[in-house]
């Protein structure tokens, strides 16, 4: 039994079928990569995992109790945390005051607004923040303006914003997309270290097979909302099948 199990599930809007009877397995401590074209429902899976939408048939079960009706909130405090495809941190907020923010929702169980000056007085929330930014490489800049950051340091706070809830499972969608080179590489390595540092399950959609290759234990291919095949990352590149349908050969 995987830490989350999928069975069957089916998810139309209109007259599109954008899930097809999926079914995924995501082994415990492992990283497991979702790949697949463009549109394939990559992103409707993982919006199906977080409680954003609701699969019309079948059941997501995480650590054995389903998520399906339950809020985001809700499951963020089971235990899953996703990073989304564009970058959600505060611009305007320096980067220790997006970290309390996520502070403070784990702490309340809920995103509230606080006032900027009174989360700078709650002293063990602001410890816990300034603790995360330091295991994160990002203490010397916890006074930076977040919006003039590099789009990969962008990243890594909100990174480090959700492994501020402790996730058990973190879901990343496409966290690359758009970035330089360098800013990939630094990625990879943040995730290769919370992979070995951290009791923790990566899910990841992921473009760039570089990215994939680098990281995953698990590879699913998605097409058309199907799983097409489901191995390990040496089978997954030399599967003809899968060179064909997504690699493009
Ligand atoms: P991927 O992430 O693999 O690129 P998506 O899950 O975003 O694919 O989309 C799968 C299919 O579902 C696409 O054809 C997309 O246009 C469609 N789709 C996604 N979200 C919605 C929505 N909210 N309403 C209607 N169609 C949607
Ligand atoms: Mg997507």
């Amino acid at each position: 039994m995987g830490i989350l199990e999928v069975k069957n599930v089916n998810k139309r809007f209109g007259g599109l079928q954008a899930l097809g009877d999926v079914n995924l397995s995501v082994k415990e401590n492992s990283c497991h990569a979702i790949i697949g074209p463009n549109g394939a429902g990559k992103s409707t899976l993982l919006n199906c995992f977080v409680g954003k939408l609701i699969p019309d048939t079948g059941s997501v079960m995480f650590d054995g109790q389903s998520v399906l009706g339950r809020t985001p909130y809700e499951i963020n405090q089971m235990g899953i945390s996703r990073v989304f495809q564009t970058p959600e941190i505060f611009g305007d907020l320096t980067v220790l005051e997006n970290m309390l923010i996520a502070c403070f929702a784990k702490r309340d169980g809920a995103f509230r607004m606080h006032a900027v000056e009174n989360m700078h007085n709650e002293r063990d929330i602001v410890e816990k923040a300034e603790h995360m930014l330091e295991e994160m490489g990002m203490i010397d800049q916890k006074d930076d303006h977040s919006a003039s950051m590099s789009r990969g340091n962008k990243r890594r706070l909100e990174i480090a914003m959700c492994l501020s809830q402790d996730p058990r499972l973190l879901l990343l969608d496409e966290p690359t997309a758009g970035m330089a080179r360098a800013d990939t590489n630094n990625t990879i390595d943040l995730l290769k270290q919370i992979k070995d540092e951290r009791d923790i399950t990566i899910a990841i959609i992921e473009h760039d097979m570089h990215v994939v290759f680098s990281l995953a234990d698990r590879i699913t291919v998605l097409a058309q909302g199907t799983p097409l095949v489901e191995d390990d990352p040496e089978n997954i590149k030399g599967n003809p099948k899968v060179r064909e349908a997504y690699l493009g050969e």
